[in-house]
């Protein structure tokens, strides 16, 4: 079969390495890809959100099967655009991506389906909200109802901040996004990700992971895409999995179909660890970057079958198994990520880091130039180490970064250091 991976960051690559090694696969594709991607898959000069061009390019090709990688092209409907032109794929409706695309959406479903969850309220105009929040206790989660490159999440402190961030937002800030507003109550606890893939019906845990979204070590300074991950995460127990699946995921799947939206593809339930047990924070409809990479560092079955089955009501007899081991990866990005950097440096000694045993090097913003590989985007590298601990998985990981010379880059020193702590206790 012909495989086409629409995408060009870190989490395609790893889909990417992992689809290439699948017995089913007769040529693989990747649009548009990056210069890591070009030595496991063909890629193509397509854009992820190039509906029309994707929708020719797997006619003329006759592709079997399209994997979405990113929200951006589910959210404007390529996967009920490419099952009107008769072909298969990977991920969620655009209704069933409401599910990311707008929280209302998301919380109204917890309420009525009884999903743990943050107690909260919609608001369209500033005034309603104002008053809303003059009588709740801080700090308070201001969130945008749309998608806002992850930006649109604010802890608000005070009073006064609260009231400006709502001003700013019905003000414009986010554009179409912040036209409405979703106002929750403030979850404490360790945040981790479950993952599992519903063909609408059934479904098929996949596993756990944590992720770093600050740049700087300590997890502080602004948030990025996320700067490390690792799977599994020690926070999540079999218990709190079990509990995560019987009070978030299956009623979900079960509110979707009901409202005949049924969700087909990847759910992230990003969680939250609190006295009272797992609540969802938010729902994503894809699979995380970089938690992807770690997740298929792990995997130790045929892929494709299992994302094939998502598409065709198959998964109820699907099992996938999983090399007993953690996964660590951490990112190499740009100096100065996550606001502006210099593109097109030269990066080297990613040959001698893939040859370490049990290290892997997933690219992001790279791409080739003859025989050099250059950084072109503010997240670049993913190197991926594995290990009995998440202590050994960071040393592998971080043995792989010592190969690679690259002035103009940087990375966190301290990837999976909460997970370690544990691990040493
Ligand atoms: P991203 O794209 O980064 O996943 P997002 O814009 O979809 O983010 P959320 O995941 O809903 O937004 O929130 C971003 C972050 O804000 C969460 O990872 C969490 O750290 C924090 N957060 C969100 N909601 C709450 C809450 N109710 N209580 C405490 N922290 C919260």
């Amino acid at each position: 079969m012909k495989v086409l991976v629409i995408g060009s960051g870190g989490r395609e690559h790893a889909l990417c390495w992992s689809l290439k090694k699948s017995p089913l696969v007769e040529r693989l594709f990747c649009a548009p890809g990056n210069g890591g991607i070009e030595d496991v898959a063909e890629c193509v000069d397509i854009g992820a959100e190039n509906i029309d061009e994707i929708i020719s390019f797997c006619q003329k090709e006759d592709v079997g099967f399209v994997v979405v990688g990113p929200e951006g092209p589910l959210v404007l409907g390529l996967v009920d655009k490419l099952a009107n032109a008769g072909i298969k794929s990977f991920g969620p409706s655009a209704a069933a991506a409401a599910l990311e695309g707008s929280k209302g959406f998301m919380k109204d479903l917890c309420r009525e389906y009884e999903i743990p969850t943050a107690a909260y309220q919609r608001f369209d105009n500033a005034n309603a909200a104002k008053n809303y929040v003059a009588t709740q206790t801080l700090p308070i989660v201001i969130k945008a109802d749309g998608l806002a490159a992850g930006k649109g999440v604010i802890i608000a402190g005070t009073l006064s901040e609260a009231n400006e961030t709502i001003d700013e937002i019905f003000g414009g800030l986010f554009g179409g996004a912040g036209a409405e507003i979703v106002i929750e109550e403030f979850l404490e606890g360790e945040e981790a990700s479950f993952f599992v893939l519903t063909d609408g019906e059934h479904i098929l845990p996949l596993a756990t992971a944590q992720d770093h979204k600050p740049v700087g070590d300590g997890d502080t300074g602004p948030n990025t895409g996320g700067m490390g991950a690792y799977s599994p995460a020690p926070v999540m127990t079999q218990a709190m999995i079990d509990t995560t699946i019987k009070k978030i995921i299956k009623p979900t799947v079960k509110a979707m179909k009901d409202r005949g939206i049924p969700f087909t593809g990847v759910l992230y339930a990003g969680l939250m660890i609190t006295t009272d047990g797992p609540k969802l924070i938010e729902y994503n409809v894809r699979f995380g970057d970089p938690e992807c990479q770690v997740l298929c560092a792990r995997i130790d079955s045929d892929l494709l079958p299992a994302l094939i089955a998502t598409s065709n009501k198959g998964l109820a007899d699907l099992t996938l198994q999983w090399r007993d081991e953690t996964a660590l990866v951490v990112v190499m990005a740009a100096d100065g990520y996550p606001g502006s950097y210099e593109k097109n440096t030269l990066i080297q000694g990613l040959d001698e880091a893939a040859e370490i045993d049990d290290v892997l090097v997933y690219h992001a913003g790279t791409k080739r130039d003859g025989d050099t590989v250059l950084a072109t985007g503010g997240r670049v590298l993913g190197i991926t180490g594995m290990g009995k601990t998440v202590k050994q998985a960071q040393e592998k990981a971080y043995s792989g970064i010592e190969t690679i010379n690259w002035p103009q880059g940087f990375c966190r020193s301290d990837i999976g250091w909460r997970a370690v702590e544990r691990e040493e206790k």
